[in-house]
């Protein structure tokens, strides 16, 4: 079969079961396409043929004796941030380009538990700094609706894999949007969890309050049988939350968007810089829903404004302590010939560390250094819990609150945005992370290039199975979702 990798993930899982395909013919098929289209896309830094194949004949084998689980035998690409045993994991930086972990981050575990077969790591900004992936050591991955735009960031490579057909879904991370902007870029759906649904053992910390990971997929059926795998407590996580997952695929029709209040804060379609074509496309979206059923209210979010300095604040802070273990000593880069134990650390780090990371280090040191602990930090965190009752406060009288997930498509390539520029894109995703609430991207259409553009859903907390569900009756009524840019359709 040629067009294995157009399947959904409930047709994959049905084709395997039904003995259509084997998992080794499926695994094959995509490790083809990664070899004749990546050298394009460059979403992969590292492939893996023989763990994979090894893993799909297993898989075929588990089968045969009747024990596979849904997903058994479904391959899937990893963002490079989450650890693989025996694997190179190396955040897209210089300073882990020799580090292959002992261990599997819980959700790389749990994935082998579901059956899933391992094609790869996927790339993405170094340390998940930045939202284009550029910052990676490795080079930038290209978007593969315009090969010289970027996926967005910083779970790049992971937008790029599946918008070019290279995985059928992807794990990714999102601090501050980097699971929903760049789908949004590639025209994806993307979940970003409630903080602590998903563990975070052995997901590389950025920013250990803000960080969580998610599914990255065509549909917002797709992500379900992802988050079904992912979501769920977790001993070694003190931040996960113990109680019990969602059975997120049987959830799918459990909300109704007839009825749905979606709240429309008046601050975000009002931002400068929210490009006119993301802001029709956004509205178009949102008719579509009422006409499916919801209602649009007007609501306040009166703390837009802070979102920015507050979170370029906490981020950096809580960056600047997570870095400290790279210090040339235990693992990591490690600089030639040092002269003593300061030259080391200062070397190691100066040479490892790439710019954005090493801006992020500075800024977050000096917001924590004793003088200035009180008028940064604990400002930022008091403003952080103001915007958390923004959201609470909203969501008294609406079920979710939409926004785009970017206030424009994908840059190019090198369009050199400087750090603040670029910092102000992430506008409509990072209060979402401050607060700790679940949201969604779905594809909603496309601009006057052809690049595609994204909505985005906040929840409240705990609300993944709603927001799943209302994206996944828009897609049914809709086919945005199935939209695949030319490279998706090189056969190979
Ligand atoms: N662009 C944001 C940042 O650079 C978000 C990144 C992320 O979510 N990892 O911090």
């Amino acid at each position: 079969m040629t067009d294995l990798h157009r399947l959904s993930i409930r047709e994959l899982s049905e084709g395997l079961a039904g003995s259509k395909f084997s998992s080794r013919e499926l695994t094959e098929h995509y490790l083809k396409r990664i070899a004749k289209i990546d050298a394009q896309v460059q979403s992969y830094v590292t492939v893996t043929p023989e763990q994979a194949l090894a893993q799909a004949d297993a898989a075929d084998a588990l089968r045969q004796s009747g024990m596979a689980n849904v997903l058994t035998g479904v391959p899937i690409a990893h963002k490079d941030i989450f650890c693989t045993h025996g694997i190179k994991t190396t955040a897209g930086s210089k300073m882990l380009d020799n580090f292959i972990s002992p261990y599997d981050a819980t959700v790389v575990a749990k994935g082998k538990v579901a059956g899933l077969v391992t094609l790869g790591k996927v790339n993405m900004d170094e340390f998940a700094m930045g939202s284009t992936s550029e910052s990676s050591y490795f080079g930038a991955t290209k978007n593969p609706w315009a090969l010289d735009h970027v996926p967005g960031g910083s779970s790049g490579g992971s937008a790029a894999a599946v918008a070019a057909d290279l995985a059928p879904f992807a794990t990714g991370t999102d601090t501050g949007g980097s699971i929903r902007q760049p789908a949004s870029f590639c025209g994806l759906t993307g979940l970003k969890p409630t903080y602590g649904r998903v563990s975070r053992f052995g997901m590389i910390a950025y920013a250990s309050s803000l960080d969580q990971g998610g599914p990255m997929a065509r549909s917002a059926e797709d992500c379900a049988y992802l988050m079904n795998v992912m979501a769920g407590h977790d001993d070694r996580d003190s931040t996960s939350v113990n109680v019990a997952a969602d059975d997120y695929v049987a959830n799918l029709n459990s909300t109704s968007v007839k009825g749905l209040r979606i709240g429309i804060p008046k601050q975000y379609f009002n931002v400068a810089g929210l490009d006119a074509d993301v802001k029709a496309r956004v509205e178009e979206s949102l008719k579509k829903l009422e006409e499916m059923g919801a209602t649009l209210v007007e609501i306040d979010l009166n703390m837009t404004d802070a979102y920015v300095p507050t979170y370029y604040l906490i981020a950096p802070a809580e960056a600047s302590s997570n870095l400290q273990r790279f210090d040339g000593v235990r693992y990591g880069y490690r600089c030639e010939n040092p002269v003593d134990l300061t030259d080391l650390y200062k070397r190691s780090r100066s040479e490892g560390f790439g710019p954005e990371v090493q801006r992020r280090i500075l800024i977050g040191t000096y917001a924590l250094s004793a003088g200035y602990y009180d008028a940064y930090y604990v400002k930022a965190q008091k403003v952080r819990r103001l915007i958390q009752q923004d959201f609470l406060k909203a969501f008294e009288s609406v079920d979710v609150i939409a926004a785009p997930s970017a206030p424009t498509t994908a840059y190019k390539i090198g369009a050199s945005l400087d750090p603040v520029e670029m910092y102000l894109g992430d506008i409509y995703t990072i209060a979402v992370n401050l607060a700790g609430l679940p949201a969604i991207n779905a594809p909603v259409g496309f601009d006057k290039d052809q690049l595609p553009v994204g909505l985005q859903l906040i929840g409240n907390y705990w609300s993944e199975s709603q927001l799943l569900s209302v994206v996944h009756q828009y897609q049914q009524a809709t086919d945005w979702h199935t939209k695949r840019a030319a490279i998706a359709e090189e056969t190979v």
